[in-house]
């Protein structure tokens, strides 16, 4: 085991450092301790596990940032290459992560905002009065539309947030018929992405036919569509976006505002680190795609808009769990059950929900002897697992010794859709920035969890 000890083999054995698997900033240190890089700054993962316990969740703002400038950089560096005459913007879908620790570096980096409810556009609200975002902060409006919605894009609008409303069915195309400020429509593209979410019938947006059937609309001025999450080849991106346009070109000679073509979300992260495609060939290729197309069509070159939002926020958290018990398993891919003291069911919902597979290296022993195992959550459910289909490689533990595993890339949509299942207390959530350690969320006392329940003091 000697030789395989050494730092550079411990990084490779745990696919760290690499940046096509967005884990550039992660490395094992001598002790075989999971260590996280900010430019300068170092964090020990286990040092921060001692110190502030487990279960626990580490957001790094500084990679949030880095993330949304190199996305905005690529999309304008190959505009100027190629001399696309659009402009392009980011909007940062909020769902993905609403905690104000995500919302603000990321708006603070440059996004914009897509919001697709009621309580999210009110949040924004709330922050755009406080002055402390830049006025000009333009905000998509999805999902259904009941009139509390609409009457709040209406009211932002006349108080001068540049906010849109995305039109998803013929009711709102109704109901925004007197609306006179821009508008976005959704179309339900007739083509198959490669994503599980991308359903043979879909109920969002307007069918092709429906939307170039429409009506000369003087205020339509973005083309908007959402093929689903996590599509897993830039191949189908590209297909789709080719889609699209001929849509758009179609559109724009009849609506003469309609400039600006919104590719929604999609863009896939590398959560299982093997081979995947990578963001820089793919904006590449959009532009390139754009460019050629609009020719042919003889079109104006649209205004670009992604709302790649899993991309953005996936890599820049962390989910740290100590193993609180090992159970052998007789006959099995795995030898034994590592349980660990958090769960996956509430805290990782969609290993459950979509059977989501994780990236999990040791926090610490990272260069010990390894075992096939199973991972179980602490609730009292038998689905409360984690086996990543066949079984996850953990260090052997050692008489009287700890051992803490970490689970990559948990920033994209586990916290909102996170869950109390046996009343197990969500992990603590603390901030990693410039070298410092700040608390976002305390570990929940068992009074606290009860108060969501009712348990009101008495
Ligand atoms: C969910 C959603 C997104 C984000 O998708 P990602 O896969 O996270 O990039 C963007 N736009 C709309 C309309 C969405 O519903």
């Amino acid at each position: 085991m000697k030789k395989s000890n050494s730092k550079t083999n411990l990084k490779k054995r745990w696919k760290l450092g690499v940046s096509e698997w967005n884990t550039e900033n992660f490395h094992i240190d001598k002790d075989g301790d999971f260590v996280v890089s900010e430019n300068n700054h170092r964090y020990n993962l286990h040092d921060l596990i001692k110190k502030y316990g487990s279960p626990l969740e580490v957001v790094f703002p500084t990679i949030i940032r880095k993330r949304v400038r190199s996305l905005i950089e690529l999309f304008n560096a190959y505009i100027t290459i190629a001399g696309y005459k659009g402009k392009f913007s980011y909007h940062y879908p909020m769902k993905v992560n609403q905690n104000k620790e995500f919302v603000l570096p990321i708006v603070g980096a440059g996004a914009n905002l897509e919001v697709g409810s009621y309580n999210e556009l009110w949040l924004i609200k709330r922050l755009w009065e406080s002055e402390k975002v830049n006025p000009k902060l333009r905000v998509l409006c999805n999902g259904p539309k009941a009139e509390q919605y609409i009457g709040l894009i209406a009211e932002m609008r006349k108080k001068g947030l540049d906010v849109i409303p995305i039109v998803e069915d013929e009711g709102e195309l109704e109901q925004l018929s007197s609306y006179k400020w821009d508008i976005g429509i959704r179309v339900d593209l007739d083509v198959k992405a490669d994503t599980r979410w991308d359903k043979k019938n879909d109920r969002f947006g307007l069918l092709e036919s429906r939307i170039l059937d429409l009506p000369k609309t003087k205020n339509f001025k973005i083309l908007h569509y959402h093929i689903g999450s996590q599509i897993n080849s830039g191949k189908s991106i590209l297909t789709t976006a080719a889609r699209a346009f001929k849509i758009y070109a179609e559109l724009s000679r009849k609506h003469p505002h309609l400039d600006t073509i919104d590719m929604g979300g999609g863009l896939g992260i590398p959560y299982e680190k093997k081979k995947f495609y990578t963001a820089k060939p793919v904006i590449r290729q959009i532009i390139k795609l754009f460019k050629k197309l609009a020719e042919k069509e003889k079109v104006k070159e649209p205004n670009i808009i992604v709302e790649w939002g899993r991309y953005v926020a996936a890599p820049a958290q962390v989910t740290l769990y100590k193993v609180i018990a090992e159970k052998p398993i007789p006959h099995a891919s795995a030898k034994a059950w590592y349980v660990i003291d958090g769960s996956f069911m509430n805290d990782l919902l969609d290993t459950w929900a979509i059977h989501q597979k994780w990236h999990v290296v040791p926090v610490n022993n990272a260069g010990a002897t390894l075992t096939p195992v199973w991972l179980a959550g602490s609730s009292c459910d038998s689905d409360d697992k984690y086996t990543a289909g066949n079984y996850v490689l953990a260090p052997k533990i050692k008489a009287n010794d700890h051992q803490f595993l970490a689970f990559l890339d948990s920033g994209a949509y586990q916290d909102a859709l996170a869950s109390h299942h046996c009343l197990l207390s969500s992990p603590a959530k603390i901030l990693a920035e410039d070298g410092q350690i700040t608390i976002a969320r305390k570990r929940e006392t068992p009074d606290m969890v009860g108060k969501l329940f009712g348990w009101n003091n008495n």
